[in-house]
């Protein structure tokens, strides 16, 4: 908690990619409740206000200081009527009534439970909640559900993939990424990208970036490394996607071609052994490992910047990115976008 208060001298930025927001986050009571009517919205599928109750969240993690009053917001963009009407409740009673009754209306509960198990969109879980299903029972007793392969590893490691990653478990996974890749091949380019990167305590999943110095050769790349952890015991789970660089014929500098880039997503065993402290586990189990979520990105050198900056997020701070050039390292992107850099940990946006 910080003791600053609101001054007129605070400027903020409309723009989420030039604004410093660190992991701190002074007005958590009000973006937990502004988040819940985002999602509602987002399952209800309407864009509008979804999108305009996740840029007023952002707007308030940036702040260096706790709202205490509607004159705080005087000066501060993206914040609509509805946004201020529920910060008033709350700033009022503690408590804003349309964000508890949306708590506790069954669909979004639903939508909710269903769409926390990995491979689960909304667009499946909506389909679940119109046939009548209301629980994982529901769903995994019901003749004729279909689940694909991602969405049974989904309900497979469900404890374990919903449970929290720590920074120690991050680490445990870097080494065991490194060791993967160097034995592929020694002179590999591996860096921590993702919520870690940004100074996260925890994550959803762990985020890296590998590729090599020599071009062409990162193609072949992560299909070679997902055998090595195969061969070591480490996968769980791969769902593999080859570079669609060459046909999506985008400008080779673009954030656009992000999307592009070979990438796995990845089930990882993490054996309790490896994890300085041990693993992050709320219930004490005889295991002795988990299952952890991993991303791999696989660029060509020459983009690596991009992908470094895109892979790094936050998804709200890529957000205004959108131009075509070159560049060799993020501070080149934010200068030739006319931007001031921003640090990886205060792109929390
Ligand atoms: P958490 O700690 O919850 O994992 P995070 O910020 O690391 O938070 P991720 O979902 O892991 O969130 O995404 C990290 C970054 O990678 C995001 O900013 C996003 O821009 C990028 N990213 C994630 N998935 C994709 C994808 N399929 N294609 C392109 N970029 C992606
Ligand atoms: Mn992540
Ligand atoms: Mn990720």
């Amino acid at each position: 908690p910080t003791t600053a208060v609101a001054s007129a001298a605070v400027t903020v930025s409309q723009y989420a990619c030039q604004r410093q927001t660190t992991t701190e986050n002074n007005n958590k009571i009000f973006t937990d409740a502004l988040e819940v009517l985002a999602e509602y919205y987002e399952f209800k599928e309407i864009e509008g206000p979804c999108l305009a109750f996740r840029r007023a969240t952002s707007v308030l993690k940036s702040l260096p200081f706790v709202v205490q009053c509607l004159r705080d917001l005087r000066d501060l963009p993206c914040l609509g009527e509805h946004t201020k009407a529920i910060m008033e409740e709350i700033l009022e009673y503690g408590r804003s009534f349309e964000v508890e009754q949306t708590l506790s209306d069954e669909r979004y509960q639903t939508l909710k439970l269903f769409t926390s198990v990995f491979g689960v969109g909304p667009k499946t879980a909506d389909k679940w909640y119109r046939q009548g299903l209301r629980s994982f029972s529901d769903v995994l007793t019901e003749p004729g559900i279909h689940l694909n392969r991602m969405q049974q590893t989904g309900f497979l490691h469900y404890g374990d993939i919903s449970r929290a990653v720590s920074k120690a478990e991050a680490r445990a996974l870097g080494s065991i990424i490194d060791e993967a890749v160097r034995a592929i091949t020694p002179d590999a380019i591996i860096a921590l990208t993702g919520g870690f990167r940004r100074g996260k305590e925890f994550g959803h999943d762990v985020d890296f970036l590998v590729t090599t110095p020599e071009l062409g050769r990162e193609r072949s790349l992560l299909p070679d490394v997902i055998d090595e952890l195969k061969k070591k015991g480490f996968l769980l789970y791969c769902d593999y996607h080859a570079s669609t660089f060459d046909m999506a014929r985008l400008p080779s500098f673009s954030f656009e071609a992000m999307d592009h880039f070979a990438k796995c997503f990845l089930i990882l065993r993490l054996e309790e052994g490896k994890v300085e402290g041990g693993l992050n586990s709320s219930e004490k189990d005889s295991r002795g490992w988990r299952a952890v979520r991993v991303d791999l990105v696989s660029p060509p050198l020459d983009r690596y910047a991009y992908a470094l900056l895109g892979w790094t997020g936050s998804r709200r701070t890529n957000e205004q990115n959108k131009e075509f050039l070159a560049a060799t390292t993020e501070k080149d992107i934010f200068a030739h976008l006319g931007l001031e850099y921003i640090e990886p940990w205060q792109r929390n946006a």
